[in-house]
């Protein structure tokens, strides 16, 4: 709790409106059964080697993206999409997240957030506002920290996960994997874990290169899938469970 106190104080922003790095118009894979445009929000405190979107880390003094642009973007697309997601970076790191989430409810859109769930206490005061959350669990507890680069950050990702079951809102679990982090050993512990804490609807992502600015990950072999016997024991433990790869 101190350490996300400490956090949050450091990344307070003057004001309350919303630091935007990027903004698609339209996606059909970024909230499940809906069309939705998203936003990626500025600003995330951990480094995990694996992030897709390194330049959305650091926040910069000026919105890269102009929130009042997007929201008059988002009001052309009245009627043609039916949802907003906030993406990142971290989105629960901006104190403008929850105001920008009223925005966009008051146009008609259904709200969808990806977290990893670094700011429980601010994932807690937005949830309600929320209609899906795809909530990032990266490994078993004592493997999170070589992912994030960030001592401790397993426990406000376990404590926002519960919260995220406690809330219910509609959500999906999601883990990116790479042979180099985790072996089938460790998936197959996170699964029965996130399976004895609740969670129903759980996804695999396998690395993808694209975005990462990791040498190491990026040139190491990431192709090793996993095997079916250890997919079936998946998809028994879970009401929906998707293992996405190339
Ligand atoms: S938590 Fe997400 S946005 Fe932040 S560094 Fe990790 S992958 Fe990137």
């Amino acid at each position: 709790m101190l350490a996300e106190a400490t956090a949050t104080a450091a990344s307070a922003a003057p004001h309350k409106v919303l630091k935007v790095g990027g903004y698609t118009p339209f996606t059909a894979t970024d909230y499940p059964g809906k069309l939705a445009a998203v936003v990626f929000v500025q600003g995330c405190p951990w480094r995990c080697g694996y992030c897709h979107n390194p330049h959305l880390q650091s926040r910069t003094t000026d919105s890269p993206v102009p929130w009042a642009a997007v929201l008059a973007r988002l009001c052309r697309r009245v009627g043609l999409i039916d949802a907003v997601v906030f993406s990142g970076g971290e989105p629960t790191m901006d104190p403008g997240l929850e105001e920008a989430i009223c925005a966009v409810r008051a146009m008609g859109f259904s709200v969808g957030l990806h977290t990893a769930g670094m700011y429980p206490q601010r994932l807690a005061a937005v949830l309600p506002l929320v209609d899906w959350v795809g909530m990032d669990i990266k490994a078993s507890a004592h493997g999170y920290d070589a992912i994030t680069g960030v001592a401790h950050s397993d426990a406000p990702a376990f404590a926002s996960a519960a919260q995220v079951l406690a809330s219910g809102v509609a959500y999906e679990f999601r883990t990116t994997l790479h042979p180099t982090l985790q072996g089938p050993a460790q998936v197959r512990a996170l699964a029965q874990q996130l399976h004895a804490m609740g969670v129903r609807h759980y996804a695999l992502q396998q690395f993808r290169s694209t975005g990462c600015n990791d040498g190491a990950l990026c040139s190491a072999p990431s192709a090793a899938r996993l095997d079916a016997p250890l997919l079936a024991e998946m998809d028994a433990l879970f009401d929906t469970f998707s293992y996405r790869h190339d």
